[in-house]
């Protein structure tokens, strides 16, 4: 059994729709569960839809918008296929019924009731591809099975429910080989049947639960580039991929930033040694990224992850006390209660630095600890980390920058950049 994840990008018109389709007659006797997003900037579209519907702006324009989008691509990849234009039609009716009320109170919960469907709506027009593309395949809601507690847009997967639902509803459509069952990423459900999402980008995450649930020998995640390099191509001219690496090395890029895997996929896989690979949808001859239990490459290769847009924010005692655990911990509360994560921190006698996204949320923060401190912030920063360095790497990616704060450790050094 493998597990297959297709994101948005893979599924974004007609044409990747089929191509996937292609990839997956190249796994003739497998048994695969396929995992897919929502088509596109299908999601951020269903965001907008959200906040216009929450800000009484009218919602029918970009409605409408998406659901001509979604019956063209069905009618080109799968024409006369009447049961899939009538579950399309039906969920986009579902959508009209939430949207005709006025938002409530519960605006975490509607965004989840309203977002999830990009992922139905895919998944109705893949299932349909596939079966006209003579790939039979069974469509399950993947909401039967991820049972998640009520943290709407950030849900916390109860695996103990899931495994039991996986008995009932996920395993036994594996019975006849090979089994294929084609479901949604990013989505779940609450005991009490509400809709629940794990937050953006998701999908990854999806596919490592399933995996986890059926014990699957891989997970695959089919992208547009050939697997995990070591820095961004957009800001590094020699990037080199990333062949082999092991799961601890692959949390820690994520952790810091790379943005190739959702952060939350890799521990379920590594609790049962579940291989991950990273492979291109458009050369499947390329080996992609293997990440998995042996770690003997992880310091072969360099990795730079860099982060833009970053505050370096300096919180001190108004009366030069020391920073000490009691107002270590006050500071630590306000970070929590505005829901703001910091990316590095560094504190000296009477100084306590951290570094942190540039969001509305963190000027809010920074405005809320003015009041108890004097805090100096340098905005317009950049947070470069990079894994398994060398002095001479080191020097070229500072040289003619600002450097405002450092860090080092054996196996990863971090600046903060003044570009
Ligand atoms: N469609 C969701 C998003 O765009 C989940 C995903 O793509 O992984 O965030
Ligand atoms: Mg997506």
């Amino acid at each position: 059994m493998k597990v297959f994840k297709f994101g948005g990008a893979s599924v974004k018109d007609a044409a990747g729709v089929r191509n996937m389709a292609r990839v997956l007659t190249h796994f003739p006797d497998d048994d695969l569960l396929i995992v897919v997003s929502a088509m596109g900037k299908t999601t951020n579209a269903l965001e907008e839809v959200v906040s216009a519907h929450g800000t009484g702006r009218d919602t029918r324009a970009p409605v409408e918008g998406l659901r001509t989008a979604h019956l063209e691509v069905l009618e080109e990849v799968a024409p006369g296929d009447a049961a899939a234009v009538g579950a399309l039609e039906a969920s986009f009716r579902e959508l009209q019924r939430i949207l005709a009320h006025r938002p409530g109170n519960r605006a975490d919960e509607e965004y989840d009731r309203i977002v999830s469907l990009g992922e139905m709506w895919s998944s109705l027009v893949v299932s349909a591809h596939l079966k006209q593309a003579g790939i039979a395949n069974t469509w399950l809601d993947a909401r039967t099975v991820v049972r998640t507690d009520a943290s709407f847009r950030a849900a916390k997967v109860e695996w103990q429910a899931c495994e039991n639902l996986a008995i009932r509803y996920l395993k036994p459509l594996f019975n006849a080989h090979p089994g294929r069952v084609l479901t949604q990423g990013f989505i779940g459900r609450t005991a009490d049947g509400r809709s629940t999402t794990l937050g953006r980008e998701g999908s990854d995450f999806s596919a490592a639960i399933f995996a986890w649930l059926l014990d699957a020998e891989s997970v695959t995640i089919w992208k547009d580039v050939p697997g995990m390099f070591n820095a961004d191509p957009k800001r590094f001219p020699d990037t080199k991929l990333l062949k082999h690496i092991s799961y601890r090395e692959a949390i820690e890029l994520s952790y810091f930033g790379a943005s190739v895997i959702h952060p939350r996929t890799l521990q379920p896989l590594q609790q049962k040694h579940i291989p991950l690979y990273v492979r291109s949808f458009l050369d499947l001859d390329a080996a992609g990224s293997t990440i998995d239990d042996r770690g003997a490459n992880d310091a072969l290769v360099p990795s730079f992850i860099v982060k833009p847009q970053q505050l370096l924010i300096s919180i001190t005692p108004r009366d030069l006390s020391f920073i000490v655990e009691e107002n270590l911990s006050g500071i630590f509360w306000l970070f929590a209660r505005h829901n703001v994560r910091i990316d590095l921190m560094q504190n000296s006698a009477v100084a306590f630095s951290v570094v942190v996204d540039d969001t509305p949320r963190s000027r809010q923060l920074i405005a809320e600890l003015g009041k108890g401190y004097e805090v100096r912030y340098n905005e317009g920063c950049e947070l470069v980390t990079v894994r398994h360095h060398d002095e001479a790497t080191l020097s070229a990616l500072t040289a003619g920058k600002e450097v405002l704060l450092e860090q080092r450790s054996r196996t990863t050094a971090r600046f903060v950049l003044k570009p």
